[in-house]
């Protein structure tokens, strides 16, 4: 009892706002199971008034083709509520996972194709097997459960046959169920895999093409390709093996209630229209059976699909106690910062203080840390570091994110461009002016885009028309509307040409906000415009004077 409310709290809580759609179409469902057992109830009930009374058998006949007529009616609409379900919950399901997902701070392309594979094939699966199976399920109960009392009151010995066999079909799904669920989460696993190498393959198309890399990278797609069919074969066979079962009880059965039941009416213990009622059930609910067997074990097949959904839908719960910052940004301090991965020491004890308006630089060799450094100022990735850093005197990781990144921008070393218009790319849908967007752009010589490509999305091939320094000045422009209080700049001029380079770092730090520049190669002409500068080197920052 306890397993079965802990399921049902499982579905509901899956079932998001299509909580009481679901009940709505669960009762049609029922109520049409139980017309459908009705049905044939009725025809014996008529075979046997007929042979005892006219008038009593034509009044029988009337409501036989009423209850029919109802019965087609709810056919039509059991149907209709199951997609319109299976529609909804479908997009609740994309909703969700994309709200999750999109929350992450980096995302690899391996979990963008995976995540691919999960919308476009897993969640159709699981909400067909799944939220669609569960009430399938429950209707085929409903119709074991109808016949059964219809059936008992023809003969017991009837409906213990049809019972017991009915039973052993339903045992086989189970019988099959490690084995299924281990199949299909296989499945699901080459297919990502496969999706993963697709992506890969295709973002790259270009150095394939240049590097005549053709042939090895048909050789491991076409690898992944091999297992996935592998894996369905193994899936399939699960699913023969338990339709073979079936159809072979099946057939059993039907032969056991003709000689039972011409037994019994030759033994004048039970009426013809008896027998007709449970010819008929039996084969309805033959039907239920089979189709409950293969029910169950595709529910039970997208079990493990249905964790995943979980996991992937589960909003990520930022730090309980999140400290909102209502006060203008003072300082950030960073005191004795380590980072290591996989126990290389990248940072190393690093401990500098940044104040408001003030304008650092940190220049260091390429490997040296930098990056690494500004990536946990701006809090993206993983930021499992030891020491502390504060911001206002509050530790970086308890300060709600929203309200850090009101404040703060941060500008990485690989510009990345939506598919989207150029405005959406720079606003990113905050409330800021059309004027403030325009001036900004002309700050950074960037105002011939906006004619350029006025209103139109930047297609993959538009953005290989942009040239690097113009795509680095597209996300200077992102940070710059938002007039933040603390630049976070990672070599954002790096691609510039020399004069322009030293032209939007000149406008940056004459910004009214505190600057972290990270360059590579600082410009001689700008280095008055630092109050500190900081060189890094083997993952320690040193105050270069
Ligand atoms: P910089 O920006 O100064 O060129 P980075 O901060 O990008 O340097 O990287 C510093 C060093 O740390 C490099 O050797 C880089 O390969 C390594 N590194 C950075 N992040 C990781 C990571 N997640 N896993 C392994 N090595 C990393
Ligand atoms: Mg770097």
């Amino acid at each position: 009892m306890m397993k079965v409310i802990t399921k049902m709290k499982r579905i509901l809580n899956n079932l998001d706002r299509n909580r009481g759609f679901y009940v709505l179409t669960l009762l049609v469902g029922v109520i049409f199971s139980g017309i459908s057992v009705l049905t044939p109830t009725i025809s014996g009930a008529m075979i046997t008034a007929y042979s005892n009374d006219a008038a009593a058998g034509r009044r029988m006949l009337v409501l036989y083709l009423i209850v029919g007529l109802f019965q087609i009616a709810l056919s039509l609409l059991d149907a209709y509520m199951g997609k319109q379900l299976s529609l909804r919950q479908k997009q609740i399901m994309r909703y969700r996972v994309f709200k999750t997902f999109s929350q992450k701070d980096s995302i690899g392309r391996e979990k963008i194709a995976s995540f691919n594979s999960f919308v476009n094939n897993d969640i159709p699966s699981l909400v067909e097997q799944f939220f669609g199976g569960t009430i399938d399920i429950i209707k085929c109960i409903f119709i074991l459960i109808f016949s059964a009392i219809s059936m008992l009151s023809a003969h017991w010995a009837l409906a213990l046959i049809v019972f017991s066999v009915s039973g052993l079909i339903l045992l086989c799904p189970k019988a099959m169920r490690t084995k299924s669920g281990k199949a299909r989460s296989d499945y699901s696993d080459v297919l990502g895999k496969y999706n993963t190498y697709l992506q890969s393959f295709l973002g790259g198309s270009r150095i394939i093409k240049s590097y005549n890399y053709y042939h090895r990278a048909n050789e491991i797609q076409e690898n992944a390709n091999v297992q996935i069919a592998e894996k369905e074969r193994t899936l399939i066979r699960c699913q023969m093996n338990v339709q073979s079962m079936t159809s072979f009880l099946q057939v059993g059965k039907t032969l056991l209630i003709m000689i039972v039941g011409v037994i019994l009416i030759s033994l004048g213990q039970m009426k013809i229209g008896g027998l007709v009622i449970v010819v008929q059930l039996a084969q309805m609910i033959a039907a239920p059976a089979e189709v409950l067997a293969y029910l169950i074990h595709a529910r039970n097949e997208v079990l493990p699909l249905l964790e995943r959904y979980e996991t992937m839908s589960t909003e990520m719960s930022d730090v309980s106690e999140e400290i909102i910052l209502r006060d203008k940004i003072e300082s950030i301090s960073v005191a004795n910062v380590t980072y290591e991965v996989d126990g290389i020491r990248i940072l190393d004890g690093i401990t500098a203080s940044f104040i408001a308006g003030n304008n650092y630089l940190i220049t260091g060799e390429s490997g040296s840390g930098k990056s690494t450094f500004m990536r946990l100022l701006a809090r993206i990735g993983d930021i499992s570091y030891s020491g502390s850093i504060t911001c206002n005197g509050n530790a970086l990781e308890k300060i709600s994110s929203t309200s850090y990144y009101q404040r703060v921008c941060p500008v990485f070393q690989e510009p990345y461009l939506f598919h989207a218009t150029l405005e959406e790319n720079i606003l990113l849908g905050r409330p800021i002016s059309k004027d403030v967007y325009i001036a900004t752009l002309k700050k950074l010589n960037l105002e011939y885009l906006i004619d350029r490509y006025q209103g139109q999305e930047l297609t993959p091939e538009i953005m290989e028309q942009l040239s690097g320094g113009e795509r680095q000045r597209v996300a200077l422009a992102r940070a710059m509307v938002c007039k933040p209080e603390v630049y976070l700049l990672d070599e954002v001029t790096s691609s510039l040409d020399s004069s322009n380079s030293e032209a939007i770092e000149e406008l940056l730090l004459h910004e009214e906000a505190m600057v972290v520049h990270i360059c590579h190669k600082c410009n001689p002409k700008l280095l008055s415009l630092y109050d500190r500068k900081y060189l890094m080197s083997g993952g320690r920052l040193l105050v270069n004077k």
